[in-house]
């Protein structure tokens, strides 16, 4: 897809291709970072560059605890944190701690791809399960995939590829289900969250707790889309305050953490974003372009679950064949990708971290595209 990407490029103009293939943020991070890095450069402290203790800078973990005791029930220690190579480091942390070969993750569908590269790095086993129409948790689904092997189930909400953000209700009932089936095999289920869109909601909508919701989880969360700092992988995870085997699971991760090549998360940017926890870009910008390129597509017949959140949409395609329709769309200039790469057939995964102005001109081909079916 990439390589089509460029090629089209170097023929027809970059301005001309309408590249909705990447969830790389269009939007800078805020001017407070980069005068944070100025001030870091600036007034050096013996040390700033060197390893530190594998979970991360003390500092930044004592800020990251305050910072989750506003939103969760929980008081948190800067122990219950390991700072991580954005999200992805975070996830792959967490995985080995826990995992045992041959021990299984449930994942529901439509997922982040990585995931299941993520679940065989640490022989471990992926096990999909469908979700509703919406997109919402099928907890009967979860409860038919639960076996004696299952270590783990793997939710991302908001939800990339589809912008779905689950509810409270929809928490609670995964919550009692995974504490049901904990208590019989007489071992933990442990629940992981990867949260690198929380920040990136609309309409006032709220992402629910994983901490007050479930006992035995994990949050994994990075800076890479609410500051755009993708490429500055920093990221952290969190061991929930209540976890049983507390000890050994934080043992765990910090050793995981550095065996895993990692060592420590960037030092620099550990110390930068410690101050930065209650920014984020500018979340209305994402708002507007979800409703450009929402209403823009319901028009021509396109058929959607509105996001709720991350920057997203993920169409059905009007025919089962996903990858035929990208085609279709690449006709036209326009980058998506297949939902089958996500687990999702019959859609495209449209990313929409790209300017209006990509949005605008993009549309006339998103609607000749469709027309080719729809007559
Ligand atoms: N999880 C999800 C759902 C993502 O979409 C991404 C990146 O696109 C990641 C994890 C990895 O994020 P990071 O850059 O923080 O490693």
């Amino acid at each position: 897809m990439f390589e089509e990407g460029s090629a089209r490029v170097e023929k027809y103009g970059a301005e001309n291709v309408f590249d909705f293939s990447l969830g790389n943020p269009n939007l800078e991070p805020p001017d407070k970072f980069r005068e944070i890095l100025r001030e870091l450069a600036n007034n050096p402290e013996p040390g700033q560059h060197a390893y530190m203790a594998n979970a991360g800078f003390e500092s930044s973990r004592r800020a990251v605890a305050e910072y989750l005791g506003g939103y969760n029930r929980q008081k948190f220690s800067p122990d219950d944190i390991v700072m991580t190579v954005g999200a992805g480091g975070g996830l792959n942390v967490v995985l080995k701690t826990i995992l045992n070969p041959g021990e299984e993750v449930i994942i529901p569908c439509p997922y982040f791809v990585e995931y299941i590269f993520y679940v065989d790095n640490h022989q471990g086993v992926p096990k999909f399960v469908g979700t509703g129409p919406d997109f919402s948790l099928d907890i009967g689904a979860i409860e038919q995939a639960i076996g004696e092997s299952t270590r783990a189930v793997l939710i991302n909400s908001p939800n990339n590829p589809t912008g779905k953000v689950y509810t409270q209700g929809e928490m609670e009932a995964l919550s009692s289900l995974l504490s049901d089936y904990s208590r019989k095999f007489g071992q933990p289920i442990y629940l992981i969250a990867d949260e690198p869109y929380r920040k990136i909601i609309y309409d006032g909508i709220a992402v629910p707790s994983v901490f007050n919701a479930y006992r035995e989880s994990f949050v994994v969360t990075s800076f890479s889309k609410d500051l755009s700092l993708p490429g500055e992988r920093i990221g952290y995870a969190v061991i929930n305050p209540d976890i049983s085997n507390k000890e050994t699971m934080r043992g765990g991760m910090v050793l995981c953490n550095r065996i895993l090549g990692f060592v420590n998360a960037p030092a620099l940017m550990q110390r930068a974003v410690s101050r930065l926890l209650e920014e984020s870009v500018d979340i209305s910008i994402y708002q507007k372009k979800r409703d450009l390129l929402c209403d823009g597509l319901e028009a021509f017949g396109y058929e959607f679950t509105k996001p709720g959140g991350a920057f997203y949409l993920f169409p059905k395609t009007p025919t089962e064949d996903d990858a035929a329709f990208v085609f279709a769309l690449q006709e036209e200039n326009i980058l998506t990708v297949p939902g089958s790469g996500f687990g999702g057939p019959g859609h495209i995964r449209i990313a929409y971290c790209v300017s209006d102005d990509t949005i605008e001109r993009s549309l006339p081909g998103f609607e000749r595209a469709i027309k080719k079916y729809k007559k």
